[in-house]
C-alpha cells in the first residue's frame, strides 16, 4: 500500500474545495460524539481507457443509506449527489491511479437530534491514492483479540458508522503491540466475527465457511462479491455462511480475509500457530486472481461490479 498523502482537494457540501477549507466546529456532534456514517469504496484506474471504474458503487451507496437510517441521521442526500461528487473530485485531483474514496454524512449541530428540523447535517467525500490490485497476495499473521466485537444491541456492526471503529481500533492497537499484522475479533457468543477491517473465510475439507451477518460483522461488500465468485465458479465446493469457532482457525487448511481496502489477503498464522502450508492456499490464490482480473478490466465484468467514471482531461 502507498504511503498516506494529504490530497489538495476534498468534496465538501456540494463543492470541490481546498482540503483546508473543509472544517466543522470542535463542538459539532460529529466531533464530540462521532455521529457520522461513511463508506469506503475503490476506484480502479484502467490505464488503457484513461478512466476509473468504481467497484460495486451502488452497493456501497445502499449501505451508506442503511447506516444513516440505523444511526438516525436525517438527511436528503441522493445517489446523484454522491455520484457527481465522486466524479468531480476524482477529476479535480492530480492522481491518475487506483483510489480509495470515502463518502461521509455527519451531524454538525443538534444535540442527539434525529428530526430534520433539529439538526444540521453535512457531507464530504475524500479520495486518496492507495495502490492496490498487486499480483502478489499478502500474507498476514493475526491474533485473536481480547476485545469483543460489538453486538447488534451495542453498536450495530452491520453498518459503517464512525463510532463503531473505537472497538476495532482497540483490537488493532493490541495486535500492533503484540507484533502481529491484525486481529480477529470474536463476538458476544465467542465465535469468529471479523478482522479489524475485513471479513474472514476459512477452508476445511472441501467446505468454505464464513460467519453470517448475525455473527456481528459489517455487511461487507467484498464478502458478497467473493461469495458470488465462489458460488458461481467453484461449484464443487460447499460454500456456507455459518458460525466459525475459534479453534477452527487453528485447523483450517486456508484462511483469508477480504475487504475493499485490503482486497484479498491470506492469513497464514493465528495465535502463533502457523497454518500447515504457511502460504496462500489454492482457493485463496484462485479467488484473489479472479478478483484482480475483473477489477482491473483484464477479464470481462460478468457480474456487473464496475461503473465507469468519465474522465475529464
Ligand atoms: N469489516 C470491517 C470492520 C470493515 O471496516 C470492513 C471495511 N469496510 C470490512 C469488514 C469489509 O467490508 P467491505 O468489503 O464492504 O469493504
Amino acid at each position: 500500500m502507498r504511503e498516506p498523502v494529504t490530497p489538495p482537494y476534498i468534496f465538501f457540501n456540494g463543492d470541490v474545495v481546498p482540503w483546508e477549507q473543509a472544517t466543522v466546529h470542535v463542538w459539532s456532534e460529529t466531533a464530540i460524539r462521532a455521529i457520522n456514517v461513511f463508506e469506503g469504496l475503490r476506484a480502479y484506474w484502467h490505464e488503457g481507457e484513461n478512466r476509473w471504474h468504481l467497484r460495486a458503487w451502488r452497493q456501497h451507496f445502499d449501505r451508506l443509506m442503511q447506516s444513516a437510517r440505523i444511526m438516525r441521521i436525517p438527511h436528503s442526500y441522493s445517489f446523484e449527489d454522491f455520484d457527481q461528487g465522486i466524479s468531480s473530485l476524482l477529476n479535480a485531483l492530480p492522481y491518475r491511479e487506483h483510489m480509495y474514496v470515502r463518502p461521509t454524512i455527519y451531524i454538525e449541530r443538534g444535540r442527539y437530534g434525529f428530526r430534520p428540523e433539529d439538526v444540521t447535517t453535512g457531507m464530504h467525500i475524500a479520495a486518496f491514492p492507495v495502490g492496490g490490485a498487486e499480483e502478489a497476495i499478502r500474507s498476514l499473521r493475526v491474533r485473536v483479540s481480547t476485545w469483543r466485537r460489538s453486538g447488534d444491541l451495542d453498536a450495530p456492526p452491520r453498518i459503517k458508522a464512525g463510532p463503531n471503529y473505537h472497538n476495532l481500533r482497540l483490537a488493532q492497537i493490541e495486535a500492533q503491540q503484540g507484533g502481529v499484522d491484525d486481529a480477529i475479533l470474536l463476538n458476544n457468543r465467542g465465535t469468529v466475527a471479523e478482522t479489524t477491517g475485513a471479513s474472514v473465510f476459512i477452508v476445511r475439507d472441501g467446505i468454505v465457511a464464513t460467519p453470517p451477518f448475525s455473527s456481528g460483522i459489517l455487511e461487507s461488500v467484498t464478502r458478497s462479491l467473493v461469495l458470488t465468485l465462489l458460488r458461481e465458479e467453484h461449484k464443487h465446493l460447499d460454500i456456507v455462511e455459518r458460525e466459525v469457532e475459534r479453534t477452527e482457525l487453528y485447523v483450517a487448511k486456508e484462511i483469508f480475509a477480504c475487504g475493499t481496502l485490503l482486497e484479498m489477503a491470506a492469513i497464514v498464522e493465528v495465535d502463533s500457530i502457523p497454518l500447515d502450508s504457511n502460504k496462500p492456499g489454492p482457493i485463496t490464490t484462485a479467488i484473489a486472481k479472479r478478483y484482480r482480473d475483473i477489477v482491473l478490466g483484464h477479464s470481462e465484468d460478468v457480474y456487473g461490479w464496475l461503473t465507469p467514471v468519465e474522465s475529464v482531461t
